[in-house]
Order: C-alpha cells, then structure tokens, then sequence
C-alpha cells in the first residue's frame, strides 16, 4: 500500500512538473519583445501583396494586420506558418474591423448531400488577444462560414469560430498565458451574431502545445426524415469530437473555411499552423427535391431498400430506360441501357455502404430519380 502510494505521488509529482515546465517554455518561434501596433515591413499594401511565394500553408492569404506579415518558421521538425495580430494594427479596413491575418480556402459551392469542405492541420497557441474584459477575452484561430438564402446579417457570415482565451499562470507564471481555453462561437440563426451567437466550451490546450484540428462542414442526410438534409460542422480537435448540426440547414447555400489569427481586443495574438490539407466535394442538389421524389415513388421502385446485396429496379408506367447509379460525390458506378420493365443489379461487392442516386431517363429523356441505401 505504501509503496503504491509513493509510486502515485512520484508519478503525480511527474505529471505536474512537466505540465509546469511545459507551460514555462517559451515557443522557438515566439515573438516575445514588447509589440506596436503597425511595423514597417508588416504593412501590406493589399490583403494578398505580401505572401510568400510558396507559402507551405494552404489557401489565399487574408492580411488585414500592419504589425507583421505571414513568415515561417522551422521548429519541432516542422515548418510552421506564423499569424502575429495586435490590437489596432487593420490596415485595410479603416480600423473599422478587427485584425487578422487568415486563410481563405475555396468554398464548396453546392448544398446537395455529399458536398463538404473539410479543412486538417496542426496549430500551437502561443498568445491571444488580451483585455480587462472577460467577453472580449482571446482569438480565433479557424472558422466555417457560409452564405444563406432570404437575407439577415453579415453578408458573408461565420457559422462556428473557434476561439482560444488566455489562461493565466500562478505564482512565478502569475499574468503570463500559460494555456487556452478553446470555445465553440456557434450562430444560433442564420446570420446570428453578438448575442444570436452561442459560446461553447471545447477543451482546453497548453501553450506552445502541437494540437492537431479538422474542421468539416458540409451536407448529409437527415436520419429521422429522408426528405431533409443537415447541414453539419464537425471539429476534431486533439482527437476529441466536437460534433454540430447548422441551424436552418435548408437556408445554407455554400460550406466554407478560414484559419489563421483573427480578432485581439487587446494586447497580441499568435498562432501556428503545420501541416495543412484542405479537401472538398460539390454535389448538386437535385435528388432531394419534393418533385423528385414524388415522381420517383410512382415511376420506380426499388428492392429491397436499403439493401446489402442484389437488388431489383422497376420501372411502372416507363418504357424503355436508362438506368445510371451515381455515389454520394456524383460519381457514376452504374449503367444499363434499353431496360424495359425492371432490372435486377447484382451488388458483387460493387457498391459499398452508403447512400446513392438512381437516375432513370426515358426515350423522352424525362428523367426519374430514386434513392438507393446501401447497408
Ligand atoms: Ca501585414
């Protein structure tokens, strides 16, 4: 029993001096000197004239900040891209707007189900804005975003940020930002800012601390009714799920991401990020309209369904068809001519779990669509 109990204390002891030890560090890449608001060669002309030429972060840059401009740094066997803001320093906006210096990727513009943007890297944390006041408190360091039908708020509006506030250390660490709390600022309408924002706490990380983050956000189908869709944003981040469903998803009309340093209140923000891998797929949106799917339950009929073998298509009231089964990212993996009546599809491992589109033209090239569920 004792010597369990030293051996706790031993191990706990470890633990608490290498959080302790970790929190001290001071990052390689850190810019520890006092800051000002704008710096010569921080001061870009436009938002994109000051990049590098082959940035190893993905996207456009987005430099709305005076104090410094994108570099990159060499540390912990990766290269890093470094996003430092200050307070003040928007020298693109007539200071009307926060600072930030991000990167925009290229929307998905579709809102069929399938369509996504899905956003990978690593970031560390090595400062946040800083003020007086708790609700302005920290950064953001990536955000999804997306435009909406029927008008309300920005004209390009955040859907969830994720925002990092400073933690303060004690004793010998008292006033210096030793860790992040990460929140989720999620819209609870389309356009919702301000107090039509929820603020979600996700994790908390350590500064200088490697964190791997995904950000997805995209369309699926809706489990309890098949005729809508989710619009979803989904965030791992350090292996942990952060899963959220989009207000309002039938308003949604694009799936977008930024990452970087965006908004400090105060003081001085700085982030990394490593390791960059942006992905996206744009599905039109055609098989779950009503007029679709009222055509497609009295002209085909398809069985069983969901299936997870072979499976019978039958045609009521169509001549001959043509039949094509297309997957989630519209791919066609099908196809028969001349079919009269019904067909049967022998599966033969040729269509794996998930959702698909079966497409039925008639010699008037009237088309007719049903779903099909692999399971
Ligand atoms: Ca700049």
């Amino acid at each position: 029993m004792k010597k369990n109990t030293l051996k706790f204390l031993l191990c706990f002891a470890f633990i608490f001096y290498s959080l302790f030890i970790k929190a001290q560090t001071t990052a390689p890449d850190e810019d520890t000197g006092s800051y000002t608001t704008c710096n010569a060669d921080g001061a870009n002309a436009t938002r994109t004239s000051n990049d590098l030429p082959n940035p190893v972060n993905l996207g456009t840059i987005d430099d709305r900040s005076c104090y410094a401009n994108y570099k990159e740094s060499n540390v912990y066997g990766k290269t890093w891209g470094i996003y430092n803001i200050t307070h003040n320093s928007n020298n693109q906006d007539s200071n009307s707007l926060q600072p930030r210096i991000e990167r925009a990727l290229s929307a998905s513009q579709k809102t069929g189900i399938g369509s996504f943007a899905r956003f990978s890297g690593i970031f560390r944390i090595l400062e946040t804005g800083k003020t007086s006041s708790s609700g302005s408190d920290g950064s953001y360091i990536a955000q999804a975003k997306g435009k909406h039908t029927g008008g309300g708020g920005s004209a390009d509006p955040a859907i969830c940020l994720y925002l990092a506030k400073p933690v303060y250390g004690t004793g010998a660490n008292s006033g210096k930002q030793v860790s992040f709390n990460i929140y989720a600022e999620r819209i609870k309408y389309r356009g919702g800012s301000g107090s039509g924002r929820e603020i979600v706490f996700l994790k908390n990380v350590l500064k200088d601390e490697e964190t791997t983050f995904e950000l997805e956000i995209g369309f699926k189908q809706d489990p309890n009714d098949t005729s809508k869709k989710i619009h979803y944003c989904n965030a791992i981040i350090g292996g942990t799920v952060f899963d959220w469903n989009v207000p309002e998803p039938e308003r949604a009309t694009q799936s977008k991401i930024r990452y970087g340093a965006y908004r400090v209140k105060g003081g001085r923000a700085q982030i990394r990020w490593a390791n960059t891998m942006y992905q996206k797929a744009e599905v039109d949106n055609q098989s779950l309209s009503i007029e679709d799917n009222q055509l497609s339950f009295s002209s085909i009929k398809t069985y069983p369904n969901p299936t997870n073998g072979n499976f019978t298509i039958q045609l009521n009231h169509i001549d001959t068809a043509s039949i094509s089964i297309y997957d989630v990212l519209g791919k066609k993996v099908f196809q028969k001519t001349n079919v009269k009546e019904s067909l049967e599809v022998v599966n033969q491992n040729r269509f794996k779990t998930g959702i698909y589109l079966i497409k039925v033209s008639n010699r008037n090239q009237k088309v007719y669509y049903n779903k099909l569920i692999i399971n």
